[in-house]
């Protein structure tokens, strides 16, 4: 299928292509999917290209949480210990209720790097985006900046792109990484991305501008109604990340100037002291609006496959989003190598078939575990105390809602590990606290 994407007509290229040297693989977009799909597939031997829009590589934004199933491909990739150079491993993760601040779960982190055999990290995501940028230039992967792809063609040996400005590429193979709104995945499907009506504000700020206590040994969640609050150390403790989130009441009417600091203040003003303190340090120039797409099961097309936040773009509440991305790049190149002959010839079509066997489901179900997880955190009213109730009731050292999750990243649909069982909220009584002041509604 074709779906709305630039095609090229008969003579249209005009221009040379980007780059005189042929490259096996050509990968659009070079963000944290991009670059760690290029790292992974260059350390193959392989003869790689990454194409991205803007002017210089480089990330904008705060913080990124880590989890085990991603540390241990950073290990893999020999990249761990850089990253928890320049990152902090916490040593509890603690959710806790945003109206009155009681605690609700914990995650000890020290035991969970014991259980999964590889840490929980939280790091700067402009320094995991250089780890990689890094380690692509030492494995010689071709660098292109200033290169906005606009149209995707398969071809009878591979797969070209054009740029908006006239040029083109090609290779045996394109992937494409370019994030929410990607034109490639047009190629695949018609849809848009989903609004959700939720805004985030996000801070990093040097530790001595806080101006309150901080426990950077945790990572610390305020769930709330219509709202949650998040705070980490980065930078072995330099900095506080913070990001706060809510719904807009502007977004819900339909206005176009949604997600405004006026409604930043609004949604906190009734949250619990430690919170409140927070939002005055968030950054008020910029703010980013969440939207997700629905998940989608195909995600190649001939010899151009969709790779990171363009194939998956999640609601961020499960933090696996750029996990999902480096995920997608490390089991790709691990069946590329595995279909490679011994005079170099790749089996592309048994690689691609085999990474689309395995990576769609897996992120269908972070996709919309990551919708219904944002619908807990941010109830109101009786449910509030339900979820309360649920949380509080969960142990500590229960890792039965995290197997599916933090395990080693499965190669086959096989090796996919079953789901958790949801526990309905309404099995959980709560009419002893029906009344009292803990119910805001
Ligand atoms: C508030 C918030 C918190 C988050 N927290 C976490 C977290 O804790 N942990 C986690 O794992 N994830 C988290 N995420 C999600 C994560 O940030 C994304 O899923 C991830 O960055 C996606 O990476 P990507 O490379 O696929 O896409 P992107 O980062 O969007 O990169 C796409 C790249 O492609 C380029 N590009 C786009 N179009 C073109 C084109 N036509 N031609 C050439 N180049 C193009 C862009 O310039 C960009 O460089 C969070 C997201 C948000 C919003």
């Amino acid at each position: 299928m074709a779906v709305n994407v630039p095609a090229f007509e008969e003579n249209s290229v005009t221009t040379s292509a980007t780059s005189a040297n042929p490259v096996d693989v050509l990968i659009v977009g070079g963000g944290i999917g991009g670059l760690s799909a290029a790292f992974a597939l260059a350390r193959e031997g392989l003869r790689v290209r990454v194409l991205e829009q803007a002017p210089e590589f480089g990330e904008v934004g705060a913080g990124l949480q880590i989890a085990p199933n991603c540390t241990r491909i950073l290990h893999d990739y020999g990249l761990l210990e850089e990253a928890k150079s320049l990152g902090v491993l916490p040593k509890s993760m603690v959710m806790r209720d945003a109206v009155d601040g009681s605690e609700l779960t914990r995650l000890d982190l020290v035991d969970l790097e014991r259980a999964y055999g590889f840490p929980y990290m939280v790091i700067h995501r402009s320094d995991l985006h250089h780890i990689f940028l890094h380690a692509c230039r030492r494995v010689g992967v071709d660098l292109v900046t200033d290169a906005r792809v606009s149209g995707y063609e398969n071809t009878a040996s591979g797969a070209r792109v054009l740029l908006a400005d006239g040029r083109a590429d090609e290779a045996g193979i394109v992937i494409a990484a370019d994030g929410l709104h990607s034109v490639a995945r047009r190629l695949l499907v018609e849809d848009e991305p989903v609004n959700s009506s939720y805004v985030a504000y996000r801070a990093a700020v040097p530790i001595e501008q806080v101006g309150r206590d901080v426990d950077l040994s945790e990572v610390s969640v305020h769930v709330g109604p219509r709202c949650h609050f998040v705070h980490y150390g980065l930078r072995g403790g330099e900095m506080l990340n913070q990001v706060a989130v809510f719904e807009s009441p502007k977004a819900l009417a339909g206005e176009e100037d949604w997600g405004t600091p006026d409604e930043l203040d609004v949604a906190f003003a009734a949250t619990c002291p430690e919170v409140r303190a927070g939002i005055p340090l968030m950054w008020r120039d910029r703010w980013w609006r969440m939207f997700d797409r629905a998940p989608i099961m195909t995600w190649v097309e001939g010899n151009i496959a969709l790779l990171g936040d363009a194939a998956h773009p999640p609601l961020q509440y499960m933090a696996q989003g750029a996990i999902m991305a480096i995920e997608d790049g490390w089991v790709l190149a691990k069946h590329v190598a595995a279909r490679r002959a011994e005079d170099g010839a790749i089996d592309w079509q048994g690689a691609l078939a085999a990474y689309e066997a395995v990576r769609p489901e897996h992120c269908r179900r972070v996709l919309t575990t990551a919708r219904a997880w944002g619908e807990l955190w941010h109830l109101d009213g009786v449910a509030r105390l339900q979820r309360n109730t649920l949380l509080r009731a969960r142990d500590t050292y229960d890792y039965s809602f995290t197997e599916w999750i933090y395990g080693p990243t499965a190669l086959t649909p096989e090796e996919e590990p079953p789901m958790f069982s949801p526990i309905p909220l309404d099995s959980v009584d709560v009419s002893d606290l029906i009344g009292r002041a803990e119910v805001s509604h």
